[in-house]
């Protein structure tokens, strides 16, 4: 007897629905899609326990049908594509007719739902790729779709699922992600009891960004639009120096089908070059329409990528896109000192990309990518540079001159000399954002990928996981690993590259010293101090203009600028006058002085 076998249709779902289902937050995608493609405007998604426990998606679409119920969760049964020639048209998020079939592979699934067109609704009953049960029951049309205990027969996968909150952001991610692409669609969005989205349906698009990612971005955007060769690529972009420091903002969708693609990533941040610092990422809400035909959205499995044909134009068209809109007269704009950065001077100096057109009209392939030339044109002319030293700051105009000692931002204005601190400076940005993340609870977390583990001194463990809560409120995720070692899985996103374990420990010495003097409150405040303190820019780090013009510019929109957050000043002003008068020189204060006394015009 040979020893090939045939795998039996449950055991084929379990390994399919690996692909489907890699963990809660894919099985929130799926049923959404469902939802969007059953024609709902009014979407509820409901999960406890990072999903793990409990996960229902509501709706107000066609529902199904009673004599569908029986077929549904089986693998490729779908309602949205029965031939070839449909593959090539499809309009719905879903055609492979499997989510549903993956989700019951590897959870307990309770659908009700209730067709328009039929007196009674079904409830269908599915145990882990049991046979489903369907019994009657009623309800208003449409359909909800609840899960519970996604992998408990799965122990492989749940033990490689992340923590509660790792799961929580990402699910909150893809909520955010569909309702940013769908302003359409109403969604309700109640985690472990508590609402945290509620948008109405037909919303603008800015009003449902502003719902979703709050004011200050909303107001930073401006509007992107080009149609070019068949490619039209519509939405917003936030004005610099609004940002990330990831990539979690940028969303694009093809055909309204939210996707990810770091190549239209890299394009996009390409267009940003040299007006963000380092390690931040911009904010995009775009989405790229091109003829279907040109789309192949059948190449993954949960249909997180699609193909585009041409990818090289769309690029480039989303390159100029986003250019136009930045160096381009912002649309929608009241911010004027920003208006002077990407002012017409920046425009003008466009003419000399068309110097790559030969002698005989045609268009030479530019050496290297013609986006990039034009940046290093505008670089090399130092427009941009020069556009970018000036700012709007302590209600004057500064240009930044330069950075002294690798220490300070020197700015130059009628009034004087203005030297910033640069760590000063950018420790009270860091902070002001952390104890903004904390009072709308949305920090930033950087899950490690291997967890960091530190080895203390006796009695120095116990201190640290006796804070454990309150480090977790700010992004730390600490456990015990035994004796008197931690781990540390997740740290604040605004660490960014530096996180090691030096940084970590010097942090954890300071928790501790603070740590069992003081409130809770005070507590969280003082690790968001030291937090930010060990995120920010240090001295001895050198900065380019646009670097200090951005921190300049993040620093003018803060109340309390004039101080780092320990107290200390971050910033010092010489008058021009006493910098005349020191050098026994006559400044124009002086002079008018002078003149004044002694009567001369
Ligand atoms: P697909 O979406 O690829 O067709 P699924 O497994 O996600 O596959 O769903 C299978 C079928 O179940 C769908 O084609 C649709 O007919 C039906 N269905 C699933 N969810 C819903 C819903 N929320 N409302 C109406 N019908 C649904
Ligand atoms: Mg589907």
């Amino acid at each position: 007897m040979g020893r090939v076998e045939v795998l039996s249709e449950a055991l084929v779902s379990l390994i399919s629905a690996g692909e489907v289902v890699e963990n809660p937050s894919s099985i929130v995608k799926e049923l959404i899609e469902n939802s969007l493609d059953a024609g709902a405007d009014s979407i509820e998604i409901e999960t406890k326990g990072g999903g793990v426990d409990y996960i229902s998606v509501s709706d107000n679409g066609t529902g199904i049908l009673r004599d569908d119920c029986e077929v549904v969760l089986h693998r490729y049964s779908t309602s949205k594509i029965s031939k070839r020639e449909d593959i090539d048209a499809i309009q719905t998020y879903g055609f492979r007719g499997e989510a549903l079939a993956s989700i019951a592979a590897v959870a307990e699934v309770k659908i009700t739902t209730q067709s328009s067109e039929e007196e009674i609704g079904s409830r269908i009953n599915s145990r882990y790729g049991e046979q489903p049960v369907v019994t009657d029951t009623a309800r208003p049309p449409g359909t909800r779709v609840e899960v519970f205990n996604v992998f408990e027969m799965v122990p492989a996968r749940r033990k490689h699922l992340g923590s509660a909150r790792a799961e929580n952001y990402q699910i909150s991610e893809i909520v955010a992600k569909h309702a940013i692409a769908r302003p359409d669609v109403g969604f309700r969005f109640l985690r472990d009891g508590e609402m945290l989205v509620d948008c109405p349906p037909n919303q603008e698009e800015t009003e449902r960004i502003a719902h979703i990612w709050g004011k200050e971005i909303a107001e930073a955007l401006i509007p992107v639009n080009l149609q070019k060769d068949g490619i039209a690529v519509s939405g917003y972009v936030a004005k610099p120096p609004v940002s990330r420091g990831n990539r979690s903002r940028e969303c694009f969708s093809v055909l309204k089908r939210p996707i990810h693609d770091t190549r239209l990533s890299e394009a996009l941040e390409s267009s940003f070059h040299s007006l963000l610092m380092k390690g931040r990422y911009p904010i995009c809400v775009i989405d790229i329409s091109l003829d279907r035909s040109n789309v192949d959205v059948n190449v993954h499995p949960t249909k997180r990528e699609v193909r585009i044909l041409d990818m090289d134009a769309t690029l480039s068209v989303l390159r100029d896109a986003v250019r136009n809109s930045l160096i381009g007269k912002p649309q929608v704009s009241s911010d004027s000192s920003l208006d002077e950065f990407y002012g017409e001077d920046a425009i003008a100096v466009a003419p000399e990309v068309s110097a790559l057109q030969t002698k005989d009209g045609g268009l030479e392939r530019p050496p290297i990518d013609s986006v990039q030339v034009l940046e290093q044109t505008i670089l090399d002319s130092g427009q941009i540079a020069d556009a970018h030293s000036v700012v709007e700051f302590l209600s004057g105009t500064y240009r930044v001159i330069g950075q002294l000692h690798e220490m300070y931002i020197l700015l130059e204005s009628e009034e004087g000399l203005l030297l910033v601190d640069q760590h000063a400076a950018h420790e009270r940005i860091l902070y002001e954002e952390i104890r903004n993340d904390i009072e709308e609870d949305a920090i930033h977390v950087q899950e490690l990928l291997e967890p960091i583990v530190l080895s203390l001194g006796t009695n120095e463990a116990e201190m640290v996981l006796g804070l454990k809560e309150v480090l977790y409120r700010i992004g730390y995720t600490v456990e015990s690993f035994g004796g008197n070692e931690i781990a540390i899985s997740s740290v604040p996103a605004v660490f960014e590259t530096r996180t090691g374990a030096a940084e970590l420990m010097s942090f954890v010495g300071r928790a501790i010293e603070v740590g069992h003097q003081v409130a809770k409150e005070t507590l969280l405040d003082e690790i968001a101090k030291l937090t930010a303190c060990h995120s920010a820019i240090r001295a001895g780090q050198s900065l380019t203009h646009e670097q200090m013009a951005d921190i300049i510019v993040q620093l003018a929109k803060l109340p309390r600028k004039h101080n780092c957050c320990h107290g200390r000043p971050s910033m010092v002003r010489l008058k021009r006058d006493d910098i005349d008068r020191s050098v026994g020189r006559l400044g124009p204060d002086a002079i008018r002085r002078y003149r004044a006394r002694h009567r001369v015009d």
